[in-house]
């Protein structure tokens, strides 16, 4: 059972009102502002717009079945990336980690998908086609990522905390290949009982990445070419690799491509 139109009327009443302290170091304060039912050919969901306090983005959560009150609900975070979400770049791999998440929540008893509006690692779209740019004329990994700056986790983690306390979650088992994201989310006050792997499942994303680690290693690369940036935090577990293996192809994608 989702939220019933009585439930969406008196959260939307407690929101209205509510004020806090804030979370994190900069009091960041979220109100759910609007809950709509959200058919999608991953299942039913509830979609959920929140207003913050600290930036003019619309933070929004996709919940599955009935989650307030709830322990143990089933959490992935997902930071927005245009380009990869909803246009299908090979240059990340955020749409694969989105649909996996969105596909394994809407077979689940319940759960929620946290959509996070940072793209580019919250620096925006611009800036962080700035920086592909800068890998199209040869720039390395390492030097466009200093163009892209540094994501400011903290107050990730502060918006997300809030928006599922905002939710009544109780509990949450977190879908993450990343368990730091476990510590930062338990300083703002989040239960998080167990750590779900993300597990994508092969398909044509795989073989780019595959291709793309068998070119390196026979030198195939051309110097400057353009490789893809990993915009979400988490590292995708890809089906008969190890974290390690993975994690080692992301090095490996740091350090070979100088230009
Ligand atoms: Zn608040
Ligand atoms: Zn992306």
């Amino acid at each position: 059972m989702s939220l019933t139109p009585l439930q969406i009327h008196d959260i939307l009443d407690e929101n209205r009102e509510h004020e806090c302290e804030g979370y994190g170091i900069h009091h960041v304060c979220v109100r759910i502002a609007s809950i709509a039912e959200l058919p999608s050919r991953f299942g039913n969901f509830q979609v959920v717009a929140f207003w913050n306090n600290r930036d003019d983005k619309d933070h929004a959560a996709f919940v599955h079945g009935d989650v307030t009150g709830r322990e143990n609900v089933p959490v992935r975070l997902h930071s927005e990336c245009l380009t990869g979400d909803a246009i299908g770049s090979l240059r990340c791999d955020c749409r694969d980690q989105l649909e996996t998440a969105l596909q394994a929540l809407g077979q689940m008893e319940n759960g929620i998908l946290l959509y996070l509006r940072q793209e580019g690692r919250g620096i925006g779209l611009t800036n962080k086609i700035r920086a592909y740019a800068l890998q199209d004329y040869g720039y390395d990994t390492v030097e466009a990522n200093l163009a892209l700056g540094f994501r400011d986790d903290e107050r990730d983690y502060s918006v997300a905390a809030h928006m599922l306390q905002s939710l009544h979650v109780k509990s949450i088992r977190l879908m993450t290949n990343n368990p730091k994201k476990i510590n930062d989310l338990t300083q703002f006050g989040i239960k998080v009982t167990e750590r779900i792997p993300l597990i994508i499942p092969p398909n044509p994303y795989n073989q780019f990445y595959l291709k793309t680690k068998a070119e390196k290693s026979g030198h195939m690369m051309k110097v400057g070419e353009a490789v893809r940036f990993v915009e979400q935090l988490d590292l995708p577990l890809i089906g008969g690799m190890t974290l390690d293996q993975i994690g080692a192809l992301h090095q490996n994608e740091n350090s070979d491509n100088g230009g």
